[in-house]
């Protein structure tokens, strides 16, 4: 399995895998011609994927996603309740909208010899998930954009080599950002982002013992410092005696390997 988090963060998400014999985006978070640049970068066609995993219809996670899949046609994969807003935001800003393959939430789907399974997440959207890859070898964890880690996340945790995982905000900064007050309850609410403490009990509550690296991604700009995040799970990851776990910490502008990339 090769996965590169092509950015990450409120400006745009997208993510690269390739597994099972098949290439595939999880979200389309960035304008077509960057998607196009990053993809290149990290040696991968735009053309000739087998899908793109939406986890919701964010701006920061759809945002080139009609025009991506006009330029280089391939499926979308959501659920029933983001097909539908999505479409809707296409059609206002008169997109041409993709055919939509829509699957359940809980129900595992194959794409090549990859074990899709869509967990739903707590986000103010219609109907989010993160998702879990699996090719029998390795699994990869993808979870941002969640107010709460459930017990349901938490068993996804279970058999994950690699995990993506959102650490979005050090609270005491939010709190501090300025920000008006509705937006940082927005944030900081059980349908908005974790903050790093949340990721580090996630991963302290459910380290499976095949993880070898987790990459932080999703932080805030303005109400986080990579190296504030990064201390803390390091920290997190050495007292449950999993200081073997490599960690990396996704950025905005820059792609982040997260395995199979060397
Ligand atoms: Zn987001
Ligand atoms: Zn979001």
């Amino acid at each position: 399995m090769k996965a590169v988090v092509l950015g990450s963060g409120s400006g745009g998400n997208a993510t690269y895998v390739e597994a099972g014999g098949v290439r595939l985006l999880i979200d389309a978070g960035f304008a077509c011609r960057t998607l196009e640049q990053r993809l290149a970068a990290v040696g991968a066609s735009p053309d000739g994927l087998d899908g793109i995993l939406v986890t919701h219809e964010h701006t920061d996670h759809m945002k080139g996603l009609a025009n991506f899949v006009k330029r280089h046609p391939t499926a979308v994969f959501v659920t029933e309740g983001t097909a539908a807003v999505c479409e809707h935001l296409m059609r206002r800003a008169k997109e041409t909208v993709p055919d939509f393959a829509v699957f359940q939430p809980r129900v595992p789907f194959a794409l090549g010899d990859l074990t899709i399974t869509p967990i739903p997440i707590s986000h103010d959207v219609a109907e989010p998930v993160g998702y879990t890859l699996a090719d029998g070898a390795e699994k990869l964890g993808y979870f941002t954009d969640l107010g709460i880690v459930t017990a349901e996340i938490l068993a996804a945790f279970a058999g994950c080599t690699d995990l993506i995982l959102e650490s979005n905000h050090d609270p005491e900064t939010l709190r501090r950002s300025g920000r008006p007050w509705s937006l940082i309850t927005r944030i900081s609410g059980e349908s908005g982002h974790l903050s790093n403490e949340q990721a580090c009990q996630a991963v302290a509550a459910a380290c499976p013992p095949e993880l070898r690296s987790v990459t932080l991604a999703h932080l805030s700009e303005e109400c986080n410092d990579p190296e504030l995040a990064c201390r803390l799970m390091t920290a997190t990851l050495q007292h449950i005696g999993r200081g073997d776990v490599t960690l990396r910490c996704a950025a905005q502008n820059a792609s982040c390997p997260v395995c199979g990339c060397c």
